[in-house]
């Protein structure tokens, strides 16, 4: 009975409670939110109303008790220790009102000191202090070196003479520094404000260059001394680059004088609407240079005047400056993606010699055109290159035979390939800015036949600059693909190194064997095909001309390339010149790249101690003494007079006007020679003008290129 009287109570004590509970919960959170919303209006209208002077309140006492002690961004080095970004302390000049009036001996003696040191408007400044007399912090003067506020110093420390001037501090900082101005602007970037890193190496490694702020603290102890503690600042490291400042500026200056011999020629603007160049070590992936062009001021990024005139600028909206100034900032060698055309062809032969589809003993007839699926796809030459070998398709640049070449590789090798070649990938370069194109290649699902066709030739999907030097270099040193990088080393303040960066093998592209057929062959497309404009006198070399039509593909905006190496038997130095729609009446001429590349590479090479070996003509040798080169050993003529061939180069080497004119096609000329002999290859010639015909334009065609007199015919048309 007794227990279940207490279990009864209990029954009623628990709904009793629960009752009571829930009326009393309701009315606690009623009050809750309430008081909640009390305090958030209050603290919204004490914000609103007070915040300014708050944060200047707990800003000004932060400022009062301690001082940040800044730390220097680390400097940015070539290979040879030359400075390419360095950072100096400069100081900012701080009005301590506070101060200036808490002795009215202080104001007059102080402003007049100011203004004997400094151009500062007196006036404005006394106004300023009796207008803020609770003001500790305010940044009268920014950003002036040493040299500027060393004569206030002296007043500040003569104390005997100036008893009486107070209230004025300076606040150390570090202005970044660019000594060469827009050298390397593309590698290195710049810095914002804030000392972040933007662009290139500056933002790439912006956690290594920036270190730890120090700070002195102080406090007043018992006997109102003030008592000061420092914690030191941590300097950032620095970074030593692979590029040579000395190979760069050649790089820069080759690139400039193109654009401006080419300025305003055909249309309004730059010499080409992009112009890069890469130069790179094969053997270990070590970017030596990487320019494009119009460059930049490192220590002035937003300034375009350089570019366009005052007019100009006062006219651009808001809009178009930034999109001008975003675009001078990108490095077109990582971040702007094109097709890249004909110097894709060593990579559709090496995908055959590797695969087993080709043998390199094959030959294939070039009428001038393929027909594929729904498509005529003319060869670059349209009167048609005849019977061409495997090598001879490289040394012409005969887009048939790579055509034929591709469709015997298939769809899957060849996608298997372009993987492995890195394409659609990004190479994971040590620069902030390059671009993915994963997008911008073809998969099983979108190559199909006419795909296939043109990706032999290089037409169809997108690469970068970098991407392509990357996997050439892995096609010319024996198939090895090296990431490629722009800082080798890494030291902490005091130049102990504190990471090496290795050159690093990815993978192995291509066996060692057909690297060197490759190689082969593209030492035949220098010596007597497409590319011999681009060797430099004294030198042998190897490498591949690109032409590719921009899309829209209209006949007329052309991308022009040359890829090569040095020396031919035994590349050291890899170089790459793109150039994006030249602003001339034909753009097709990858004679453009070529001149630059054989221009830089006559200065480059002797610079890197690379012998010559070839002998020279009279002309090249009257050539180079133009140059004033005066440091370059030219050899004396071997007893041994080896070889025709190279004389022959020698010859198509130096004649940079009439006969380079010629020279490229003489490649052309001489295997579209070999097959008009025997093989029934027939072309229709104008009884009136002599120009041979295009067989499926009727267009007129130029008997030294092969291409149409007048641009405006695509390479691929729809088939009638
Ligand atoms: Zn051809």
């Amino acid at each position: 009975m007794a227990v279940r009287r207490r279990d009864k109570e209990k029954r009623n004590n628990k709904n009793k409670f629960t009752m009571r509970m829930q009326k009393k919960l309701v009315v606690l959170v009623v009050a809750v939110v309430l008081a909640f919303a009390a305090l958030s209006v209050r603290l919204y209208l004490l914000v609103r109303d007070h915040g300014e002077s708050y944060k200047r309140q707990v800003l000004s006492q932060q400022e009062y008790s301690s001082t940040t002690i800044p730390f220097k961004r680390g400097n940015i080095v070539d290979c040879n220790g030359t400075v390419l970004a360095t950072s100096r302390k400069v100081y900012n000049l701080i009005i301590d009102s506070k101060e200036i009036l808490s002795d009215e001996d202080y104001m007059e003696p102080t402003l007049a000191a100011l203004d004997s040191c400094f151009d500062v408007d007196i006036a404005a400044l006394r106004q300023y202090i009796n207008d803020h007399p609770n003001s500790q912090y305010y940044v009268l003067l920014r950003r002036m070196p040493y040299e500027d506020i060393s004569a206030f110093k002296e007043i500040q420390n003569n104390s005997k003479e100036y008893p009486n001037v107070a209230g004025v501090w300076f606040e150390e900082e570090y202005q970044r520094n660019y000594p060469n101005g827009s050298l390397a602007c593309d590698i290195i970037g710049f810095t914002g404000n804030d000392n972040t890193g933007m662009y290139g190496l500056e933002q790439y490694y912006n956690e290594e260059l920036c270190g730890m702020n120090g700070r002195e603290y102080g406090y007043l102890n018992e006997d109102s001394d003030l008592e000061r503690t420092t914690v030191p600042a941590q300097d950032g490291y620095t970074l030593v680059s692979t590029i040579d400042a000395h190979i760069q500026s050649i790089v820069e200056r080759k690139l400039r004088e193109f654009n401006d011999a080419h300025e305003d020629e055909y249309r309004d603007g730059l010499g080409a609407y992009n112009t890069g160049c890469i130069i790179m070590n094969p053997n270990n992936g070590e970017i030596l240079a990487m320019a494009s062009y119009p460059t930049f001021d490192c220590n002035n990024p937003y300034d375009i005047s350089a570019l366009y005139t005052e007019e100009e600028i006062d006219a651009m909206t808001q809009e178009e400056y930034t999109e001008i100034v975003n675009q001078l900032w990108q490095n077109f060698c990582i971040s702007s993606t094109y097709e890249p055309g004909s110097t894709m062809k060593p990579f559709t032969v090496a995908t055959g010699l590797e695969t087993g589809a080709l043998t390199g003993n094959e030959r294939y007839m070039c009428n001038g055109y393929l027909t594929v699926g729904d498509y005529d796809i003319h060869c670059h030459n349209r009167v048609g290159h005849g019977e061409v070998t495997v090598q001879g398709a490289m040394e012409a640049s005969c887009n048939v035979a790579l055509m034929h070449m591709g469709a015997a590789i298939g769809k899957t090798n060849m996608l298997k390939y372009e993987a492995i070649f890195n394409f659609g990938l990004r190479t994971n370069i040590d620069l902030a800015g390059e671009t993915r194109t994963d997008a911008l290649v073809y998969t099983e699902k979108t190559m199909h036949e006419t795909e296939l066709a043109t990706s032999s030739f290089g037409q169809g999907f997108n690469v970068t600059m970098i991407q392509l030097m990357t996997a050439y270099c892995s096609l010319i040193n024996g198939g090895y693909y090296y990431e490629p990088h722009m800082v080798s080393r890494i030291l902490n303040a005091d130049g102990a190194t504190v990471r090496n960066i290795e050159p690093r093998i990815l993978k192995q592209t291509i066996s060692t064997a057909v690297s060197d057929t490759i190689v082969r062959y593209c030492n035949a497309v220098v010596e007597t095909g497409t590319g011999s404009a681009a060797r430099p006198a004294g030198y042998t070399m190897g490498g591949k001309t690109g032409t590719a039509e921009v899309v829209p593909r209209d006949g007329i905006n052309y991308v022009v390339s040359f890829i090569g190496y040095v020396p031919a038997n035994d590349p050291q130095v890899a170089i790459y010149v793109v150039i994006d729609r030249a602003n001339q009446y034909k753009q097709d001429n990858s004679r453009l790249a070529s001149g630059i590349v054989r221009e830089i590479l006559t200065e480059v090479l002797p610079y890197l101690g690379i012998p010559m070996t070839e002998e020279l003509t009279d002309a090249e040798r009257a050539e180079l003494d133009n140059l004033e080169m005066n440091s370059i050993t030219i050899p004396t003529p071997s007893v041994d007079d080896h070889d025709d061939g190279d004389g022959q180069s020698g010859g198509v080497g130096t004649g940079d006007d009439g006969q380079t004119g010629g020279d490229g096609t003489g490649g052309d000329g001489q295997s579209g020679g070999t097959g008009d002999g025997g093989t029934g290859h027939t072309v229709r010639y104008d009884p009136e003008t002599g120009y041979a015909i295009d067989p499926l334009t009727g267009e007129f065609l130029d008997p030294e290129t092969g291409e149409p007199i007048e641009p405006g015919s695509p390479l691929i048309s729809p088939h009638q």
